[in-house]
């Protein structure tokens, strides 16, 4: 299960790098809604600042992996607005 929990691991960095360079936002209302804010100097933000913390924690992902989960977690990111919020609106 070692890969699985890298790969948690990888996930969770990405997900506190997104987070605290504001890439991402959590819907206040939906804590299971992930927001991608479109903000392409956050989204570099967040990437440098993963890089970081996997070399402080002295892990060497491969950047390959790195950008991978980034997209990932951006693609599953609603766009914008949150899906919740909008259904609601009508
Ligand atoms: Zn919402």
């Amino acid at each position: 299960m070692s890969i699985d929990s890298r790969t948690d691991d990888l996930a969770s960095v990405v997900r506190y790098a997104l987070t605290t360079a504001r890439a991402i936002a959590i819907c206040p209302f939906h804590d299971n809604v992930t927001i991608r804010v479109g903000d392409d100097a956050a989204e570099t933000h967040a990437y440098v600042r993963a890089t970081k913390v996997i070399k402080s924690d002295g892990t060497a992902w491969e950047h390959k992996a790195l950008h991978r989960e980034i997209n990932r977690q951006l693609d599953e990111a609603a766009d914008g607005v949150c899906p919740d919020c909008a259904a609601l609106q009508h």
